[in-house]
C-alpha cells in the first residue's frame, strides 16, 4: 500500500517513537507532584514548552497542551462565546475545518459569519477589509492552509488587518505546521496545531494564546496548564510531538520540501495529460507542497475512485478525513462555488515527507491505468 492520505494523518516517525519510549521509561512521575519523579516530569514538560515557544516565536507560557486541534479550536470558540457581548459577531472563513466551523455555529449561531472565499479557495481579503471599515467582529478565524485543497491562506495579511483594527486573530495552522517555516505564526493571537499531521503521535496538540491573557477553560477540575486546561499532562506524547517537530523544522530549514514540490508539480502535469477532463483545484494559487486536490473526469464518482485506488494499492481520500465516507460535496468546495455535480468528483492525494518520487510515479501509473479501464471499449 502506498499512502497518499497524509493530510488525514501521517505515520509516527522513528524519532517521535524513541522520544515517547525514552520519557515513558525514564520519567514516571506526574508533573504536578512535589517529589523528584514529579519534578523530572515537570522539567521535561517545561523543556518541551520552551522548545515549542522557540519554534513559534512566542512566550512559553502562551502555550497550552491539548489533546489535538479539535480541542484547541473548541477552546478558542468557547472562550469567545463566554467573553464577548451577546450581540458581538465572530468571523470565520467558509472553509474552516468542521471543528472550527461547527463549534463556532454551536456557540454563536447566526453571529458566526462566514468569510467568503474565491473560486480558487483563497479567503477573500477584500471582503474583510471592506467589512472592517464599517464594523468590527470580536474575533477573526482563518486557517493557515486548507486541509482539502492545500491552498495556503493569506493569514499574514489578514492578521495585519486585524491588528490594525484591534481585532483578535486566530489561525488553525494544523496543515501548515511541519510543512512550511513557522516564522510569524507566533505573532498571531491564537494558533492551533496537532502532532499527528507532521509525524508525531495522534491525540496531542497545542493552543497558543495571547501573552498574559486569560482563557476560559473547557475542562475543569485541576490546576494544570496554569489552570487553563485541567487534566494530567501526557509528558511522553508531548515529548514525541516535539521530537517530530524538531525533525521537520530541520528539514524545512534545509529546504528539503522544495524538491518534494517539484515531484508533486510533475505529477500534476502528467496527471492532467493522462486524464483528459480532469483538473486541479486551486492549481494557480500558492499551495502546500504535498497536496493534490483533483476533480476527476466526468463519469466515475470520487468514492468509486477512492475504492478502486485502494484496491490497486493506493490510499487516497475524498477530502477531509472527518467527512470521508459520505458522497456529498464538501463545504469547502461548495464555498468555492463548485456545484454538486463537480464537487462529487474531487479526490485528494496528499503526500508526506516519506513519499518518494517513485511513489508519485506509481500513483500516476495507477490512476492512468484505472482511467483507461473505465473508458468504454471502442468497437
Ligand atoms: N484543523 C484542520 C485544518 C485539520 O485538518 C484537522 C484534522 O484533520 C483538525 C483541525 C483536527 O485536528 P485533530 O485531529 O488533532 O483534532
Amino acid at each position: 500500500m502506498i499512502y497518499f492520505d497524509y493530510n488525514a494523518t501521517a505515520p509516527v516517525m522513528r524519532e517521535a517513537r524513541e522520544a515517547w519510549l525514552n520519557v515513558t521509561e525514564k520519567i514516571g512521575g506526574n508533573p504536578s507532584s512535589m517529589h523528584q519523579a514529579g519534578t523530572r516530569a515537570s522539567i521535561a514538560l517545561a523543556d518541551a514548552r520552551e522548545n515549542l515557544a522557540a519554534h513559534l516565536g512566542c512566550h512559553p507560557l502562551d502555550l497550552i497542551w491539548t489533546s489535538g486541534a479539535t480541542e484547541a479550536n473548541n477552546m478558542v470558540t468557547h472562550h469567545f462565546a463566554r467573553t464577548l457581548e451577546a450581540t458581538e459577531e465572530i468571523w470565520i472563513s467558509a472553509i474552516e475545518h468542521p471543528c472550527v466551523h461547527d463549534s463556532a455555529k454551536h456557540y454563536f449561531g447566526k453571529r458566526a459569519k462566514l468569510i467568503p472565499v474565491t473560486r480558487d479557495g483563497v479567503v477573500d481579503v477584500d471582503w474583510i477589509t471592506s467589512e472592517m471599515a464599517d464594523r468590527r467582529p470580536g474575533l477573526v478565524g482563518v486557517m493557515a492552509a486548507n486541509n482539502e485543497t492545500g491552498v495556503i491562506q493569506p493569514w499574514r495579511e489578514i492578521h495585519a488587518i486585524c491588528k490594525a483594527y484591534g481585532v483578535p486573530f486566530f489561525t488553525d495552522a494544523v496543515q501548515y505546521i511541519g510543512k512550511l517555516p513557522l516564522k510569524g505564526l507566533g505573532d498571531c493571537d491564537y494558533v492551533s496545531g496537532a502532532a499527528h499531521k507532521f509525524g508525531g503521535p495522534r491525540g496531542v496538540g497545542f493552543l497558543k494564546i495571547p501573552h498574559r491573557k486569560a482563557i476560559t477553560p473547557l475542562l475543569h477540575g485541576g490546576k494544570q496548564e496554569g489552570g487553563r486546561r485541567a487534566g494530567t499532562e501526557n509528558v511522553a506524547i508531548i515529548a514525541a510531538m516535539m521530537a517530530a517537530l524538531d525533525v521537520r523544522e530541520k528539514q524545512i530549514a534545509r529546504s528539503e520540501h522544495l524538491l518534494r514540490k517539484v515531484w508533486r508539480d510533475n505529477f500534476e502535469a502528467q496527471f492532467l495529460r493522462a486524464l483528459p477532463g480532469a483538473s486541479i483545484i486551486g492549481q494557480n494559487q500558492p499551495r502546500l507542497w504535498n497536496t493534490v486536490s483533483a476533480l476527476m473526469p466526468d463519469g466515475e464518482r470520487k468514492l468509486q475512485w477512492v475504492i478502486r485506488l485502494d484496491k490497486a494499492g493506493f490510499a487516497v481520500s475524498t477530502g477531509s478525513a472527518c467527512t470521508t465516507g459520505k458522497e456529498e460535496p464538501s463545504h469547502v468546495l461548495s464555498a468555492m462555488g463548485y456545484k454538486s455535480a463537480h464537487a462529487v468528483r474531487a479526490v485528494r492525494m496528499s503526500a508526506g515527507w516519506e513519499t518518494t518520487e517513485a511513489d508519485w510515479d506509481a500513483l500516476l501509473k495507477g490512476v492512468a491505468k484505472l482511467y483507461q479501464e473505465l473508458q468504454p471499449a471502442k468497437s
